[in-house]
């Protein structure tokens, strides 16, 4: 097979990846996103056949998926999973379309709307950027006053593509998340512990190893389904009285900070899936 694995930059796992990749037997190239330039018409680009989507830039990976799909190729993860995934008001509606279980939210494109049905809801929630990852302006909201503040942030800066309020219940987690990573299947999962009640690793939350129970293994790929994933990382919200919400799906996986913790060789099962031609 011929792969194109696209990148921002080589990181760890992009090295992991190539080095899985060619195990497989695969042929791969490298290609940069800041340097790809692609023309509106069903031109072939490449000789691969598959490619691996795994440029960090949002905007970048979604409109190279659907580029690139438009002239044949098979792009994982698909263009429509990166739209859905990379955006977390869209994964919520495609997450309650097929009635996976999350934390109740709604949108709002008004500060004035916004407050009032927060006021409604009562403290503390969460309201956190639809485009976002690594934990970067999640915001708990315990009063309105505090509310106040982030909305005339989230409303008076910014541009009009800005100004969305993407409003969650607060999960009290019992100390961690979860993260159960979906290739093709439910293949394993981390347990993320953090003091802080945001978990991600890019923030300081400590990974540890965790054996993911059927339930969760069900939901992850109930979860996955819903956007289309081929190769995910859902994040599952436990709660204290042990209900189990999905709370976002990540379509480029990151798995360079756990693991050691992560107890399946995940490049290896992603080569593997890009090798067996499933998904796209
Ligand atoms: P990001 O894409 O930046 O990782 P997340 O939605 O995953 O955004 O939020 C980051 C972290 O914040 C989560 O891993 C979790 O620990 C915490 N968090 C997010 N939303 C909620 C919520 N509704 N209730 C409780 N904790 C949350
Ligand atoms: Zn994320
Ligand atoms: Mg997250």
């Amino acid at each position: 097979r011929k792969v194109d694995l696209v990148y921002t930059r080589v990181r760890t796992e992009e090295k992991l990846l190539l080095e899985a990749l060619r195990r497989r037997d695969c042929a791969v190239n490298l290609v940069q996103d800041s340097g790809m330039v692609l023309s509106m018409d069903r031109q072939r680009v490449t000789e691969a056949d598959t490619v691996l989507m795994r440029s960090m830039s949002f905007t970048r990976a979604r409109y190279l998926a659907t580029f690139l799909e438009m002239k044949g190729l098979r792009v994982l993860n698909s263009a429509r999973t990166i739209s859905l995934c990379g955006d977390k008001a869209l994964t919520s509606a495609a997450l309650a379309a097929k009635g996976v279980p999350m934390p109740w939210s709604f949108v709002a494109f008004d500060e004035d709307a916004c407050l009032e049905a927060i006021e409604q809801k009562g403290y503390p929630v969460v309201t956190k950027p639809v485009l976002g990852s690594w934990g970067r302006m999640v915001a708990r909201l315990d009063s309105r006053t505090a509310a106040e503040g982030v909305l005339s942030t989230r409303f008076g800066t910014g541009g009009a593509q800005d100004h969305v309020a993407l409003v969650q219940e607060y999960v009290d987690k019992p100390g961690y998340d979860l993260r159960v990573y979906v290739i093709g299947r439910a293949v394993g999962g981390l347990r993320r512990r953090s003091e802080h009640w945001i978990t991600n690793t890019a923030r300081g939350a400590v990974p540890e190893r965790y054996e993911v129970p059927v339930v969760h293994a069900k939901l992850a790929e109930a979860a996955a389904e819903a956007v289309g994933g081929d190769m995910v990382a859902v994040d599952l919200l436990e709660t204290r009285g042990g209900d189990i919400y999905v709370n976002e799906i990540n379509h480029c996986v990151e798995f360079a900070r756990s693991i050691d913790e992560t107890n399946v060789p995940l490049p290896d099962l992603i080569a593997e899936y890009v090798a067996s031609g499933a998904g796209g």
